[in-house]
């Protein structure tokens, strides 16, 4: 802080410390008596010759009592000792300078009190003995009004710092609320209760990048934060002044906005005639402009104190509190800024994290591309199961496929480039594809064929892309994309063709021999004689036998087809009652060994009734099924022994059906019950069947909330186990 020097006026000045002329000395007399400081002039020992009206204000002392004393009288006794020194060293080398430089000195009064003094020292020779005057100024004000500026200045700093060392989840923080403009009006109304100014502006300009040399900075414009010390009134006009008013406009000299930009204090002097054109009030006539920037440099605004004084140069300690200020300012703004976009981030995320469970419970694979490159938005469960990898999000579509080792073929089996994949086609061409068939190959080399249905998205629903860096206004095209899995749409297609041909060739195998014998009987009844006629009645007997097998396969064939048709749509209701179990065994067993000569059925029980909740139509269907494949899959005739065995712990019934025929081999066991299922060994020996059979065995019994499995030996034979529920005995 600048330190008083002495003034030309001073009787004392060095520059008049020749012998002074009584005129001289007299109007040198007034002066020192109307010094706004204390004056006291010294002799060599420190003893006090004179001292002005104003030390005995200042001090309390008249001047009789202070006539002759030693100075140090007027110093706390602290201060004595070193006093004496320097004044002795002073002695031996006089020049006018202020006293105890990087001091803090103080003053005694009479009363004992103490107040903080600047002291500066000049030598007077005169005829005699040379003497030392002393000008001695009262710096309370002064020191009060730095302590308030630093005691201020080190709040702010203190706020500052911790603000920068905030807690990295500003949602626990107590500072999160602090609000820019609130915390301006703030700063505003303490700096202007610190500084002797007309008012405290805080203006924020709304372009943040430094301009390039080149380029002009024209284009920021500012508008107000805060203001404290101006009316209502002016606050409105200058309010309506400023906001949206270009920054050239504000501060018209280029190089002054270089320095703002640089983040150096500039003082506008509205006297200029060049400023004329500034918006001011009356008593303005100087502006301290200091900017306001964020970490990185960048200027987002200015604080401006305001002065009445002309030509003003604001001090060190008005531009460092200003500066103290637009930092922490600039620092909750930048704070406030990050805040908003970590929370419209966390916002984002939290959307995106719902839309990612939803579309991943969705069956249906779906994925969002962006860019000409089909970068990945995202995907979800379904789709990566589909690709059988992870595509990661950001990466591009050929990078993805490549690292990946994912192939993509078009349904006529040539591997797709990657201009012809549909994705691509919709983000490049802007195409919306439906129903394209493709084939993927994945990394497993298992392939899957997919119907992909692709819609061109409208770009703005993302607007402009930052993981690229494209230019803020640049769109970017985008696709959703939707995928399905058709393996099981195709398996079915197979299996209905399988069908078919099957239901063809099982219809025409009896259609054969009835067709056959109605020829026959036809051609037969045409004939005349009278032995003719005698045959024909045997062959009458044969063929119409045939033709009621035959009519009956072709129904039993119906039946099974029109059972696995209900099954499938869920349409197969039961009505269980409850039927004793065993005598439906026997029942059926008897039916079919009338037709099976060669094999020997046996029903074993040791129960005289089993009694369980059955629909006795499916179940007779599932035993004459299991009794039926028994006979007609050992060909070389034997035993069948159906047994049932009761389990009263686990309440249910045990049927075993078991033969000694060709068995079903153990590569084909687990697929046996499946539509259609039929092993390779019967039909080597071209025995005929449509694989329905077990197929409706399991469905009936699962309805029956039982259970059905088997156990073979290929060439030893079969045994089917079925196990069901049976009716608590009360
Ligand atoms: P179908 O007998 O009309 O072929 P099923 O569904 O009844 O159809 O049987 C499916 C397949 O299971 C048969 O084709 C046969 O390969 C095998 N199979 C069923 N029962 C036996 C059995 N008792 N012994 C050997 N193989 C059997």
């Amino acid at each position: 802080m600048g330190r008083r020097q002495t003034n030309g006026q001073d009787p004392a000045s060095p520059h008049q410390a020749a012998p002074l002329a009584v005129a001289e000395m007299l109007t040198a007399d007034i002066f020192f008596e109307l010094a706004p400081d204390a004056v006291v002039v010294c002799d060599e020992q420190g003893r006090m010759e004179r001292v002005n009206r104003q030390t005995e204000t200042l001090f309390g002392y008249a001047r009789a009592e202070l006539s002759d004393q030693p100075i140090e009288m007027l110093i706390p006794s602290r201060f004595h000792a070193r006093h004496t020194v320097h004044r002795q060293h002073y002695v031996a080398q006089p020049r006018a300078r202020p006293m105890g430089a990087g001091l803090e000195l103080y003053g005694l009064r009479k009363d004992g009190s103490e107040f903080p003094v600047e002291i500066s020292l000049s030598p007077v020779t005169t005829l005699d003995h040379p003497r030392v005057i002393a000008s001695i100024r009262d710096v309370s004000e002064q020191r009060a009004l730095e302590r308030r500026t630093r005691d201020s200045l080190s709040t702010l700093l203190a706020m500052a710092r911790a603000l920068i060392r905030l807690p990295r989840d500003a949602g626990q923080s107590d500072v999160s609320h602090v609000q820019p403009a609130g915390l301006a009006q703030r700063l505003a109304e303490l700096v202007s209760t610190l500084l002797d100014c007309r008012y405290v502006g805080i203006l924020r300009l709304d372009r943040a990048k430094q301009p390039d040399e080149a380029e002009t900075d024209g284009s920021a414009h500012l508008y107000s934060l805060a203001v404290v010390g101006l009316s209502h009134v002016q606050e409105q006009q200058w309010r309506t002044a400023l906001d949206g008013m270009m920054f050239e406009s504000y501060v018209p000299d280029p190089a002054q906005r270089a320095r703002l930009w640089r983040g150096e204090p500039v003082t506008l002097d509205l006297a200029q005639p060049h400023l004329n054109e500034l918006p001011r009030l009356a008593e303005e006539f100087t502006r301290l402009l200091v900017p306001m920037r964020v970490g990185s440099g960048q200027l987002i605004g200015l604080v401006v104190v305001s002065y009445t004084d002309s030509a003003r140069l604001a001090s060190q300690a008005d531009t460092e509190l200003a500066l103290a200020t637009a930092q922490l300012l600039a620092l909750v703004i930048e704070w406030d800024r990050l805040l908003a976009e970590r929370q419209t981030h966390r916002e984002t995320e939290a959307h995106l994290s719902i839309l990612q469970a939803v579309l991943d419970e969705l069956p249906t694979g779906i994925y969002l591309v962006r860019g000409y490159d089909a970068r990945l938005v995202l995907a979800n469960r379904a789709a990566a199961d589909v690709w059988g990898a992870g595509w990661p999000v950001g990466q591009p579509m050929m990078d993805f496929l490549d690292r990946a080792a994912v192939q993509i073929y078009g349904p006529d089996g040539h591997l797709l480039t990657h201009e012809s994949l549909a994705t691509v086609l919709a983000v490049s061409a802007g195409d919306t594809i439906r129903q394209h068939q493709e084939v993927i190959r994945r990394p497993d080399g298992t392939t899957l064929p997919i119907l992909l249905s692709a819609v061109p998205l409208d770009s703005k629903i993302f607007g402009a892309s930052e993981a690229s860096g494209t230019e803020i206004g640049q769109m970017e095209p985008a696709a959703l994309v939707v995928l399905q899995d058709v393996s099981a749409l195709k398996e079915a297609e197979r299996l209905k063709d399988e069908f078919v041909a099957l239901a063809a060739h099982e219809l025409r195998n009896p259609m054969a021999p009835l067709k056959g014998y109605a020829d026959m009987l036809l051609r037969k009844a045409g004939a005349e004689s009278r032995e003719q006629r005698a045959e024909l009645r045997e062959t009458e007997y044969e063929a119409v036998a045939a033709i009621s097998e035959a009519t009956t396969r072709l129904v039993e064939l119906t039946d099974d087809l029109l059972d696995v048709t209900r099954l499938q749509a869920g349409q197969m209701h039961l009505v269980r009652e409850p039927h004793d179990l065993l005598a439906l065994v026997r029942r059926v067993t008897r039916r079919l060994q009338v037709t099976a000569p060669h094999h020997d059925m046996r029903v074993r029980c040791d129960e005289a009734h089993v009694m369980a909740a059955i629909d006795q139509q499916r179940m007779e269907q599932v035993i004459s099924n299991l009794l039926h494949n028994a006979v007609k899959y050992s060909p070389d005739g034997g035993d069948i022994e159906i047994i049932l065995v009761m389990d009263r712990d686990r309440q249910q019934v045990e049927m075993r059906v078991q033969d000694h025929g060709i068995g079903i081999p153990v590569a084909e066991q687990s697929r046996i019950f499946g539509r259609f299922a039929r092993a390779d060994n019967v039909r080597v020996r071209g025995i005929t069947g449509t694989g329905l059979g077990l197929f409706l065995c399991r469905e009936f019994v699962k309805l029956h909330n039982g259970a059905i499995w088997l156990e073979s030996l290929e060439g030893h034979g079969t045994t089917f186990h079925v196990t069901l529920p049976l009716i608590p005995e009360s």
